[in-house]
Formats: C-alpha cells, sequence, structure tokens
C-alpha cells in the first residue's frame, strides 16, 4: 500500500482476507459520523480520506434537536455542548427594515423535543467525531484519493492510486461530487446561483455593533439573507451573507465576487450593513444542491452524507441528515448483528435494504423543503411583503413547520412522521 496513513495501514487486499468489515470513503463529518457509529456496533471500521490531514474549513454549523439526540446516543453530547453554544431564540427579521418577523423559542424546543438546538465550530464538530473515532479504534487514513469502485460476489472495492481496498460493504460519504454517485444516477450538482460569504470573528471585533450573543438571528431580504450567532461559548461570532449573483444568472464565469456581495446587501438595514466587513472576502462558497435521488444503494456500495443529498442550507439540516444516515444505518446493522450471525455472518443487504427503504424520501422532503424555504426568504416586492405578513402571524408556539424534522429520526417508513401543511 503506497497510501499514507497517519494512524495504522493494512492492505485489505493482499490476501483476500477482509482486514475490515467496512471502507468509508470521505472522513468528512458524514464520513466519520459512519465510521463512528458502526465501530460503537462492532465492526471494524477503515477511513480513505484524499485531503493530507482530517479537517474542516468554514465557520459555524447550526444542529438541531434531531441529530443532537443522536450525539446523545453516541455519547457525545457533553463534549459537543462544552464546545458550543446553546441560543435562546432563532429570530428572523426583515434584512430591509430590521423589523422582527417570527421566533422560535429554543428552550421550548429542547423541551419539546427532549434534545438541544446547538450552534458549534465546525471544526469542532468534525474534531469530536475525530477523537471519538480514534478511541473507538477506527482506522484513519489520509492521502487516498478513491477514483473508482467495483464489486462481486458480495464484496465492494474502493479504487485508488495506491492500490484497492475490498470490504463487505464500502460506503461512500465523499460529498456533493461524490465519484460514486455516477453508480446509481447521471445527475450533476445544481447551481442557485446564489454565493455564501463567512466569517467567524472574535466577539470583541462586534461588541460595538450590538449584535445578539444569545440567539441566531437570521435577516431575510430580497435576493439575500444574512446570519448571525456566538460560536465557542460566546467567544467568537459568526455570520453568513448569501446573495444570489447577477454574473451567474448572466451566466458569466466569474460569479460572487466581493464587488457582488457589496451590492447584493446595499439596500439592507444598519444592521446588516454594519456585519459585512467583517466577512472574509478572499473566499466564497457557491451553493450547489443535488436533484433528490430514491435510490443510494448499489450492491454493496451506499452513498451516504452530501453524496447522496447535499441540499441548499436553508434549512441547516446539511451535516444533520448525515449524521442520521450514519445512525440509521447502524441501528440496522445492530438489529442484524443482534439477530446472531456476528460480524462475519451479517445480512448485509437486509441491513442496506432497511437503510435505503427510509432515508432517501426524508431528505427529498428536506431538499425540496430546503429550496421552497429559500425562495420564501429571498421574496422581492409584494411577495416580500405578502412574506412579512405570514410569518408575522405564525403563533410562536406553533411548531407544526419542524415537528417532522426535530422529532426522533425515523428507522422504518412508518416512523417518518407526515409533513407540515403549506401555508
Ligand atoms: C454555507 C453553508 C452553511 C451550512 N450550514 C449548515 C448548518 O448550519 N447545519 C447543517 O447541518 N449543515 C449545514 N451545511 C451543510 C453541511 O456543511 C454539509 O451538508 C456537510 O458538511 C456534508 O458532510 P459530508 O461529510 O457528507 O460531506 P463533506 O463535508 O463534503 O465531506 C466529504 C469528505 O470526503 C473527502 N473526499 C471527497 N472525495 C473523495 C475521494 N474521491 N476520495 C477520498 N476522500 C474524498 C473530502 O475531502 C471530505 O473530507 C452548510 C453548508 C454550507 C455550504
Amino acid at each position: 500500500m503506497t497510501a499514507h496513513s497517519t494512524e495504522k495501514a493494512v492492505d485489505n487486499a493482499v490476501d483476500g482476507v477482509d482486514a475490515v468489515d467496512v471502507v468509508v470513503v470521505g472522513g468528512g463529518i458524514g464520513g466519520l459520523a459512519n465510521a463512528l457509529a458502526l465501530t460503537q456496533k462492532g465492526l471494524r471500521v477503515r477511513v480513505l480520506e484524499r485531503a493530507a490531514e482530517f479537517g474542516e474549513v468554514g465557520a459555524g454549523l447550526q444542529i438541531a434537536p434531531n441529530c443532537t439526540r443522536i450525539l446523545d446516543h453516541w455519547g457525545l453530547l457533553d463534549e459537543v455542548r462544552s464546545l458550543g453554544v446553546l441560543p435562546e431564540n432563532i429570530v428572523m427579521k426583515d434584512a430591509v427594515d430590521g423589523s422582527e418577523l417570527t421566533r422560535l423559542d429554543l428552550k421550548d424546543v429542547e423541551a419539546r423535543y427532549g434534545a438541544p438546538y446547538l450552534v458549534i465550530h465546525r471544526s469542532d464538530l468534525h474534531g469530536v467525531l475525530l477523537r471519538a473515532c480514534r478511541r473507538a479504534g477506527v482506522d484513519l487514513v489520509t492521502d487516498v484519493a478513491v477514483t473508482g469502485y467495483e464489486q462481486e460476489d458480495g464484496r465492494a472495492t474502493a479504487i485508488h492510486a495506491g492500490g484497492r481496498e475490498t470490504a463487505p460493504v464500502v460506503i461512500a460519504a465523499d460529498g456533493i461530487h461524490s465519484v460514486a454517485r455516477p453508480l446509481l444516477s447521471d445527475d450533476e450538482p445544481v447551481s442557485s446561483s446564489y454565493v455564501a460569504y463567512r466569517g467567524a470573528v472574535p466577539a470583541t471585533q462586534v461588541e460595538a455593533l450590538g449584535v445578539s450573543m444569545r440567539d441566531v438571528v437570521v435577516y431575510v431580504g430580497p435576493k439575500c439573507h444574512f446570519v448571525q450567532y456566538p460560536l465557542r461559548s460566546g467567544e467568537m461570532f459568526n455570520q453568513v451573507a448569501v446573495f444570489e449573483s447577477p454574473k451567474a444568472r448572466a451566466g458569466e464565469e466569474d460569479w460572487g465576487t466581493p464587488d457582488e456581495l457589496d451590492h447584493a446587501f446595499a439596500d439592507t438595514c444598519e444592521e446588516v450593513r454594519a456585519g459585512l466587513p467583517l466577512m472574509w472576502r478572499d473566499r466564497w462558497w457557491r451553493m450547489f444542491d443535488r436533484e433528490p435521488i430514491p435510490t443510494w444503494v448499489t450492491g454493496r456500495i451506499a452513498l451516504s452524507g452530501d453524496s447522496a443529498h447535499a441540499p441548499l442550507q436553508y434549512l441547516a439540516q446539511g451535516a444533520v441528515m448525515a449524521i442520521e444516515d450514519a445512525y440509521v444505518l447502524s441501528e440496522h446493522v445492530a438489529a442484524q448483528l443482534a439477530a446472531g450471525m456476528g460480524a462475519d455472518g451479517l445480512d448485509w443487504d437486509a441491513a442496506l435494504a432497511a437503510y435505503g427503504a427510509v432515508r432517501p424520501e426524508h431528505c427529498r422532503r428536506v431538499l425540496t423543503t430546503a429550496r421552497a424555504w429559500g425562495e420564501l426568504w429571498h421574496h422581492v416586492g409584494d411577495e416580500r411583503l405578502w412574506r412579512n405578513e405570514v410569518m408575522r402571524s405564525r403563533d410562536v408556539h406553533d411548531y407544526s413547520f419542524v415537528d417532522w424534522l426535530y422529532g426522533p429520526t425515523a428507522l422504518t417508513p412508518d416512523e417518518e412522521p407526515t409533513m407540515f401543511a403549506p401555508a
């Protein structure tokens, strides 16, 4: 094996004996979550990550109760709580006049769903999962870029420049540009023409701005929105500025540039404009998602996380869904193990079928609702006024719009909750 391993590396295919039960491709939040969950069930797991080091780029993440409940199940919630912030409210405001439209009381949310709504630096969440994987004995291998897949006789192989990794199952958690996804679909990532700027800065830099250090605040505006929340016990402050790029709409290659950022927010309220100079201006994230697909499993290869269901981020459920995927598959594996055959006799086909029966439909709902939610946020003119009216008239204790998301993760299709009735 020529690939460099940070921990230990075993050539999985040299003597034809599986050294591990599962190979996970991709060491992002989704890949590590799968590795941890399956290792906790007693399986031997290897993660192949193409980067030289495990890590996450970016700023904050919101994680809703349907994720923190699972982190608790895995024994990680105390550590995650200690690194994150429990905001008091999600407050939605109009980005033009700054007025409040509606809010979610997050203490109520924790009481209702039995798990907290947290915000955390993404590298902190990734770090929690990475440390847990190390403690559990996951084989973590870096510098391995998987380029293709093969499978036969109930075993799957991930192919890379340094060789091949064969196991009873390969989980492809390799993100929105997944190499495995073409095995299941010929779709491409879909551009929304929206772009995100991020910025996480020391809290001292926002002291004079009068921002809330207790809430997640979302300003929704014409073809733009702006999100603010504290991170790391209030030591840092996170902002995300998102807007539609006219250059993207015009088909230009060079889209999402800082001049477009300034222009997009020129007519927003003072509070939003005050935060903009703190955004990182040397990098930006073009917003793509994927069409929902009904099938994520082919033979012994399964998609998971963004490779299966990259969303637009408006419901803050991308990483959350990745963690739910890992939980659901591992619980079905556990059910098979409990049937008594042990890891070697594990009925993978049954476990993968159970996973594939429930997750694609849930994630289809999230993907399509995220698109619609984004449209609602970004209304212009009369539609913006209508949107404000609808949001202001919402009873702040009405949870019908989030019950289907924040409740317990469905393990079977009959557990999937019904969705809300659109306003
Ligand atoms: C602006 C923005 C804000 C967001 N906010 C939230 C939020 O608040 N809450 C939330 O839940 N989600 C949020 N998301 C979504 C979330 O970030 C993603 O859904 C999540 O990180 C996906 O995790 P993943 O592990 O599936 O994929 P990725 O994070 O893309 O990880 C894939 C990993 O696979 C590796 N890899 C790729 N190809 C290969 C290969 N061929 N071989 C080996 N390794 C490979 C990559 O290097 C990477 O480490 C947001 C996204 C954006 C853009």
